[in-house]
């Protein structure tokens, strides 16, 4: 059981605010978790941060929380006993700002190193003789396909993303030995920098890939062609690193990488614990979960089409409840309909007809095609 590796350190509220837990291991291998606040507003609730510091040898930070956060995070940790002197290095899940906001000030304040994937590195830099519009001039590459409007992205993330372009990532690998016990994998899909992250094989925080209660939404391979220009040489193909195919070929990696090493606390990046109780979470079975969810999410669209051709918002209204679709959640929906679409088409079971509008052919192949789909090694 989750709990009985779990100590709370200070209680916090019934979704995990203001918690700070020690989680041991049974090789003696601990790590603190330190969620941070993250709440956007509106009716949608992901549930604060889960940070961690894995304490080896040397003790290291993944994740940071949101943007003016770092200050809180750092108070967290000298709570449970580290100073953020202490700290061998920083790094995060992945680059979304519930993940990387404080990053920059954490590095800044601390003097820890940040590690960082290559493709994290490249795309959080701005470069403005290369973007294509003037509106993308203004953003790191990372955000040239964001589907929020200008004003949101202005006003939020703005300073954000300036401050970010400002941090020297010592770049790390693919597959690499980040310490003595833990070795992270690169698992593109949520986003094209996501990294899972295990600890002694007995542990894995899995950032924003693998979450309780929720299916991570994947990014759009259409992300890609603003961006080629920048990924270049190492990474030449939208598919190895965004959208649906990229990220169940994550999954699978993961779950490769989870059978052979039998059972395994997963430390998500979000609801470890939330609505008053801890969720614990079967590596494998959890995988299954969200693989099963893409392909009957596939399905259900691909019946939409069969009545006729649809734009994606049509997609959209038909299929998600209209709670879901208030405010920004129709863009969040539409990115959806569009990943899975790309999947479609990629399959041969729909084609883009016009921008945005799509036509089921009469194929039924997704479902083999997902449950085909290789590790991205
Ligand atoms: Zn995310
Ligand atoms: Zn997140």
């Amino acid at each position: 059981m989750l709990q009985d590796y779990v100590e709370v350190i200070k209680q916090g509220d019934s979704n995990g605010n203001g918690m700070l837990i020690r989680i041991k291991l049974p090789s003696g291998h601990e790590i603190l978790g330190l969620p941070t606040e993250n709440a956007y507003g509106g009716g949608w609730d992901l549930g604060p941060t889960w940070n961690y510091v894995v304490l080896d040898e040397k003790p290291f930070l993944v994740d940071t929380g949101k943007f003016g956060l770092g200050g809180r995070l750092l108070d967290m940790m000298k709570y449970a006993g580290i100073s953020g002197k202490d700290l061998d290095f920083v790094m995060v899940s992945h680059g979304h700002e519930d993940h990387d906001g404080s990053l920059f000030k954490i590095a800044e304040s601390t003097g820890a190193k940040v590690k960082g994937l290559d493709i994290y590195d490249r795309l959080i830099r701005f470069y403005p003789e290369r973007a294509a519009y003037d509106s993308t001039k203004r953003f790191p590459a990372s955000c040239w396909r964001c589907f929020m409007p200008e004003s949101f992205s202005t006003k939020n993330c703005f300073e954000y993303q300036q401050t970010r372009s400002r941090l020297k990532i010592e770049t790390i690998e693919n597959e690499c030995n980040l310490s003595k016990s833990a070795l992270s994998y690169h698992v593109p899909g949520h986003s094209p920098d996501s990294l899972a992250i295990f600890v002694g094989g007995e542990a894995v925080l899995v950032g924003d890939t693998v979450l309780p209660d929720i299916t991570p939404w994947p990014s759009q391979e259409s992300f890609f062609d603003q961006v080629r220009e920048i990924l270049k040489p190492r990474y030449c193909s939208a598919e190895s690193v965004y959208g649906l195919r990229a990220y169940i070929r994550s999954l699978a990696k993961l779950k490769e990488i989870g059978k052979s090493l039998g059972d395994l606390i997963v430390l998500p990046a979000h609801r470890l614990f939330y609505n008053s109780r801890w969720n614990e979470l079967n590596l494998l079975t959890r995988i299954d979960e969200l693989v099963e969810h893409h392909i009957q999410r596939c399905g259900a669209i691909l019946k939409i089409l069969e009545k006729g051709a649809r734009t994606v918002r049509e997609i959209a209204v038909e299929y998600f409840d209209e709670p879901l679709l208030k405010g920004f959640g129709i863009l969040m929906a539409e990115n959806e309909v569009i990943s899975h679409c790309e999947l479609l088409s990629a399959c041969g079971d729909v084609v883009s007809i016009e921008h945005y509008k799509f036509a089921a052919t009469g194929n039924m192949n997704f479902e083999s095609a997902i449950q085909s789909l290789e590790p991205n090694w």
